[in-house]
């Protein structure tokens, strides 16, 4: 890669969100080690630090700030639309810059699917530049095939309580109301941002944060469509692991799973972003104490509305969480998965933490609050069948009845193994000759001939 002592230059351009910036620093831990230099170009609302496990890459930030009201009102789907209108000049002039500062030296630029800012000005200096997408194949399936809905319409059917249990046309066996809509923000704007998200417009590929031996015909389907190479080569977190945490992770829950027994314990965690109400947290609590299992429970500070953290639960909570639990504000994950006292994970279903616990073969109970983690929650049940679905209104006999189905039972006895096999073909599809590897030496070698 290095041409008279130079590497190339790959600019990143990633979200600010936990989920978004975690497999885009792995990725760049990945093209660093293929040889090529890294720039991470951040807006005003990341915190991804060059801490010491990114010394070897380059930062730089663009001006581009929203008014304190609308970061107040606007929610995440509108906040990236009205990101990605004002980082268009600031990011053009930053490419600029780089190239005037640094030679013709940049590769390409990556950007994550929802910073299409990107394009405009990879478009003026006609550099290659490559789509990534964090989410799973199908997610994105979803997100092309929402695109070119009738708005209108499809609003009226997703209202319907017939039409939303049915099967959606052509998904199998996503029903509607798995599609991935969100609680974030009206079905218009989030309808606008996916037909922004899923035009590749000017980029020569897409590389995806998954792999074949999970979504074949997905991403058989994503390739016959988009007519640009597409390149499966996650999961990132093995093939690249690189910690990215914006939140400081509390260890001792590690010497809490010590003392607990092998396969006991459920882990829960809902992501960096969702919401979850007083009512459906001591309905969880009950029905966890009542199965008699233990349990590692994440609960982030500000993700129970109305209170900066546990405060404003009722005693009741504190006292069924004691009886069996341990609380933290935020957990080293995947340590936790890998730790042999942790038989199940209660998961939002994002699209790490459901590539985490496959990659750890612990089986999953789903509770997927919006967008992708609907996909990804039916896909986990019906598809891989290792997990468990919780749907409707949460109440503490279906918790129990969960946990009992896959601590005890036959049946999570089998997610168990389907899990563990699931597991071992992501770990062959990241080492040398696994589809997943060969995907990434096929990107860097695109890069190198320039022959996308
Ligand atoms: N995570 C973590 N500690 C926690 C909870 C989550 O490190 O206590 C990490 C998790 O390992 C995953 C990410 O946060 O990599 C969450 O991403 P995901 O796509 O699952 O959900 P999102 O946060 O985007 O909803």
């Amino acid at each position: 890669m290095e041409e008279l002592g130079v590497k190339r230059r790959i600019v990143l351009v990633p979200v600010p969100a936990q989920g978004h910036v975690t497999p885009i620093m792995q990725l760049g831990k990945a093209l660093y080690s293929k040889g090529f230099s890294i720039t991470v170009v951040l807006t005003q609302y990341n915190r991804v630090s060059s801490s010491k496990d990114f010394s070897d890459f380059h930062f730089l930030t663009i001006p581009g700030s929203l008014t304190e009201s609308d970061l107040k009102n606007l929610g995440p789907f509108k906040f990236l639309f009205k990101l990605n209108q004002i980082c268009e000049a600031s990011f053009k002039q930053c490419i600029g810059q780089l190239l005037q500062e640094q030679g013709n030296d940049i590769a390409c630029v990556v950007y994550d699917e929802y910073m299409y800012f990107s394009q405009a000005a990879v478009k003026e200096f006609q550099l290659p530049s490559v789509l990534f997408s964090t989410t799973s194949a199908t997610a994105f399936v979803c997100r092309s095939v929402l695109s070119r809905v009738n708005a209108e319409s499809f609003l009226l059917d997703m209202k319907d309580p017939k039409v939303s249990d049915k099967e959606f046309p052509g998904l199998h066996p996503l029903r509607y109301k798995d599609l991935p809509t969100s609680a974030f923000g009206p079905l218009e704007s989030i309808l606008k941002v996916y037909s922004e998200t899923v035009n590749i417009r000017t980029a020569s590929a897409v590389i995806i944060n998954s792999t074949s031996c999970l979504e074949s015909s997905s991403l058989a389907w994503l390739q016959k469509q988009l007519q640009v190479p597409v390149y499966p080569i996650g999961p990132l977190h093995i093939a690249a692991s690189a910690p990215s945490s914006l939140l400081e992770e509390d260890r001792s829950c590690l010497e809490w799973l010590n003392k607990q027994k092998i396969g006991s314990v459920i882990y829960i965690s809902l992501g960096s972003l969702a919401l979850m109400e007083t009512k459906d947290m001591l309905e969880m609590a009950w029905g966890l104490r009542n199965s008699n299992q233990p349990f590692l429970w994440v609960i982030r500070p500000g993700s129970i509305p109305g209170s900066e953290w546990t405060e404003s639960l009722p005693e009741e909570f504190s006292r069924l969480v004691s009886e069996r639990g341990y609380i933290v504000k935020w957990a080293p994950q995947i340590e936790v998965l890998r730790h042999p006292a942790v038989g199940g994970f209660w998961s939002h279903c994002g699209w790490n933490s459901t590539l985490e616990s496959i990659g750890e073969g612990v089986p999953m109970i789903c509770r997927p609050f919006t967008g992708d983690q609907k996909v990804n929650a039916r896909y986990l049940e019906r598809v891989w069948r290792i997990g468990v679905q919780l749907e409707g209104e949460l109440d503490k006999g279906t918790v129990e009845r969960a946990v009992e189905r896959l601590i005890m039972d036959e049946e999570g006895a089998e997610m168990r193994k389907r899990v563990i096999n699931l597991k071992e073909k992501l770990q062959a599809s990241v080492k040398s000759r696994g589809s997943s590897f060969s995907s990434i030496d096929n990107f860097v070698n695109s890069l190198k001939m320039m022959n996308f």
